[in-house]
């Protein structure tokens, strides 16, 4: 299947943006002339799915979802721009779904600005078989004319970074995302599953919330931390690169980039607009460093070599989640203590769990022996 003209372009703009009230406004339109990626000629008549980051129920100031003030900005244009819009997503914690629309502020955004709000679980689906893998997207997303990616740029305890590719993976919809996981739990395989996912997405355009972004324990437990920007692109994964270069984060670090072909690993997008000087930036030390060993040693060091989510029992308010989230049934509520209690042998380090936490009382933690080789190689 031919890629999408979405990614033939790999010019990504960066405009420097230092708060959500009236630099915002600034920055989203000095953003959409440098662009143009917005005008009435591309979208007016057309339907436009805008497809923000609503990972779960957190309020916009713990950064863990897309600001709901850029989301009005692009609501604003493109109603002014005559497209007809949809506000859309598939939240990893879909039982929910009220109680994320209000929380992240996205709900009341849509409601003042008349514009639909959609869970992507309930609107059916197509299956797809692309590159060996197999899955479903929503069928809002495929029927839509241009999709508006609105990525949060936050670290990612699997892939190292999620910012524009990764923020499409809520596209699956429901718990198929899950059983995905646990299809393909390693990241460098995992990332190819997201770049067979981009060749059946429609057209796309993507603006990357990075004002305030997640370092650390992202990509829902991390400390939110100013980074002052908004960036733009057609091509995800130029859009990536780019921030993974702001970041200074070594792109093949990231799963979906590092399983790029060959020749893409030497693509450079072309930055235009402002120079960005983002404050240094913590990855998480997680998963993604399996990828660093061959698969025999993985699979024949189990005992020894592991990323393993670790539990806070102050913090852990026995909610179940991250049993109800585990793809493979490795963690089970504890009767007596109400604590979830981790299967280690079937554990795949896929961070689901990590992910929906909302106590912020998981982290993944990785074995002695993974940390030494981490230094053997050279990696920070
Ligand atoms: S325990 Fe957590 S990291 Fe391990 S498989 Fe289950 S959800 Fe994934
Ligand atoms: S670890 Fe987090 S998700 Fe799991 S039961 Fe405790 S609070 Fe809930």
């Amino acid at each position: 299947m031919l890629s999408p003209p979405s990614l033939m372009n790999n010019d990504v703009f960066f405009v420097r943006c230092d708060d959500y009230g009236n630099a915002l406004a600034e920055a989203f339109n000095r953003l959409s002339g440098l662009t143009g990626l917005i005008t009435p000629k591309e979208v007016s008549g057309k339907r436009v799915l805008v497809k923000p980051n609503l990972l779960t129920d957190r309020t916009p100031e713990q950064a863990v979802t897309t600001h709901p003030e850029l989301l009005r900005q692009l609501l604003v244009k493109l109603k002014a721009c005559g497209a007809e819009v949809t506000v859309g997503d598939s939240p990893a914690s879909t039982a929910n779904l009220k109680q994320v629309w209000e929380k992240t502020g996205i709900a009341s955004i849509c409601a003042a600005e008349r514009i639909p709000l959609i869970s992507l679980e309930q609107c059916g689906a197509t299956p797809f078989e692309i590159d060996g893998f197999a899955f479903t997207v929503a069928n809002p997303v495929l029927n839509a004319d241009l999709v508006v990616n609105l990525p949060k740029v936050k670290s990612h305890s699997l892939t190292v970074l999620t910012a524009s590719v990764k923020n499409m993976y809520g596209t699956i919809p429901g718990y198929s995302k899950t059983a995905l996981h646990r299809m393909y739990p390693k990241p460098r395989v995992f990332g190819q599953l997201i770049r067979a996912l981009w060749q059946v997405l429609p057209r796309t355009v993507t603006i990357a919330d990075g004002v305030v972004g997640m370092e650390g324990q992202g990509p829902a437990n991390g400390r939110p931390i100013k980074l002052g920007f908004l960036a733009a692109a057609q091509n995800p994964f130029a859009l990536d690169r780019a921030l993974c270069d702001v970041l200074r984060i070594d792109f093949r670090r990231v799963p979906y980039l590092a399983s790029s072909p060959e020749g893409e690993l030497q693509e450079t997008p072309t930055v235009i607009g402002d120079t960005i000087c983002a404050p240094p930036f913590e990855i998480p030390a997680g998963a993604h460093l399996l990828n660093l060993l061959p698969d025999w040693l993985v699979r024949s060091s189990e005992r020894l070599v592991w990323v393993r989510p670790a539990f806070s029992r102050q913090a852990c308010t026995a909610c179940g989640k991250c049993s109800h989230a585990c793809p493979v049934n490795a963690l089970s509520m504890d009767k007596a203590t109400g604590w979830p209690v981790l299967n280690h042998k079937l554990c795949i380090s896929c961070s689901c769990c990590h992910e929906i936490c909302p106590s912020n009382a998981i982290r993944m933690t990785q074995s002695t022996l993974l940390r030494l080789l981490k230094v053997f190689k050279g990696v920070d």
